[in-house]
């Protein structure tokens, strides 16, 4: 036991996503690295990913055997990528002589409520990550996965082995959740999209947050939320350089707040818009009630002035809703005698995110004239303290992020 120690050594929890622990190659290199970290005289519990896009391959699979993709046997399936990377990964662990043991979502004590494909963690009870921990092991723990309260075997949304990751950082107090991917960081836009995109050194929590709502998927949103409630230093870096990278932070009150950090895009979301609603009390509290109700995540909202007694309500949805969201709102149609349900999947939506903007009036304007110089029209706008976001075409949306990065100072020199 380290108790005799006078130095703690730190914890530290090491996420590999899907390009990580893409092929054989990549899964020796990360066992070479946590057989490095543990050479420094730190402990690590590593999360893994499914191996490159076998998660995806594994959806197309089920689509090509059913029309339907029935929630349980999804997550049945899906779970089954992370079993493969966990097992592949403590044995290469042990190939480089690091003793080391692989655990299901449900063995490492991952409780979580019975929503699946998108299941909530109600509870960690890591009972057997401690005892590996403690016998000198190094647990390798399959990300994005966990067991209801019904005794199922659910999934944790898209990316979610981020939250794996946080999550059991928390439980076990662990000094520090490394995610390692693709990119040497977090950038003032996707590298992807914006070849001139620059590495932030720090980013604050909020601003992560605003980012991964708003479509910078290098961490899933609520990895970020779960990170800043439970006061989990997160650093993103890379798994090909091993480069140091991006820290999120809690926001340091001294720290000059740059007025744009980032601009993000997105084009997962599609915009429904119930035509002709009647303009009185409670129709819309009860469209957005039985959204919810099929548990439809709706988030930008736009009421239209009402016109002789009726009005027009946009709202978007991930696509993944958007059949969901269409039979909610057609009930509801119905019942309200509004005259028209329509969608559309042909939008995306670019955002600004800066702590600074609290304090700047302005960037709104210089947003829309950016824009407006490229003729780009703008479909809806929202904003909230330190973000604006604006829906526009698809097809404008990489035109637009680099403009706006371009305009607001961010590219790299
Ligand atoms: P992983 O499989 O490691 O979880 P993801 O594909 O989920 O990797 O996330 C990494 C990707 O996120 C990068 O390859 C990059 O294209 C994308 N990305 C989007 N926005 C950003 C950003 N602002 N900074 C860095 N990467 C970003
Ligand atoms: N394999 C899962 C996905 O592709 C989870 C993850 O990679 O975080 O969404
Ligand atoms: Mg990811």
């Amino acid at each position: 036991m380290a108790a005799t120690n006078l130095v703690r050594m730190a914890l530290v929890v090491q996420k590999y996503g899907g390009t990580s622990v893409g092929d054989a190659d990549r899964i020796r290199a990360v066992a070479e690295h946590v057989a490095r970290t543990r050479a420094g005289g730190d402990d690590v519990v590593v999360v893994v990913s499914a191996m490159g896009k076998f998660t995806d391959d594994l959806i197309r699979l089920a689509d090509d055997v059913s029309p339907h993709r029935p929630p349980r046997e999804m997550d049945m399936l899906l779970t089954a990528g992370e079993r493969i990377s966990m097992a592949l990964v403590s044995m290469a662990l042990g190939a480089v002589g690091v003793e080391s043991a692989s655990f299901t979502g449900s063995q490492a004590g991952i409780i979580t409520d019975t929503d699946h494909t998108k299941a909530k963690i109600l509870e960690i009870r890591p009972d057997r990550i401690r005892e590996a921990l403690d016998a000198g092991l190094v647990p390798v723990v399959a990300g994005f996965q966990g067991v209801s309260t019904e005794r199922d075997i659910t999934t944790l949304g898209r990316g979610g082995s981020d939250v794996t990751a946080v999550a059991l950082a928390a439980a076990l107090k662990a000094d520090v959740c490394e995610i390692y991917t693709d990119v040497t960081g977090v950038y003032s836009a996707d590298p992807r999209v914006a070849p001139k995109a620059r590495r932030l050194a720090k980013v604050s929590f909020d601003e992560m947050m605003e980012m991964a709502a708003t479509g910078g998927r290098v961490l899933m949103l609520r990895s970020v939320e779960f990170a800043r409630r439970h006061h989990v230093p997160l650093h993103v870096r890379s798994s090909f350089t091993w480069e140091p990278g991006t820290w999120i932070v809690e926001e340091d009150p001294t720290m000059e707040e740059a007025i744009v950090s980032a601009v993000t895009d997105d084009t997962s979301e599609a915009k429904v818009t119930v035509g002709g609603v009647p303009d009185r009390p409670g129709v819309a509290a009860q469209l957005f009630r039985h959204l919810s109700d099929a548990k439809v995540n709706v988030d930008m909202i736009v009421q239209n002035t009402s016109l002789h007694g009726t009005t027009d309500i946009s709202f978007t949805v991930a696509k993944t809703d958007l059949d969901a969201a269409m039979a909610a709102c057609e009930v509801v149609r119905a019942a309200i005698g509004a005259a028209t349900l329509t969608c559309d999947d042909g939008i995306g939506r670019v955002s600004l995110v800066g702590a600074g903007m609290k304090s700047s009036p302005g960037v709104t304007a210089m947003m829309f004239e950016t824009l407006s110089a490229h003729g780009i029209n703008i479909e809806m706008i929202s904003t909230s303290s330190i973000r604006i976001s604006c829906v526009v075409r698809a097809d404008r949306v990489v035109e637009a992020v680099r403009a706006l990065h371009t305009a607001f100072g961010l590219d790299a020199a």
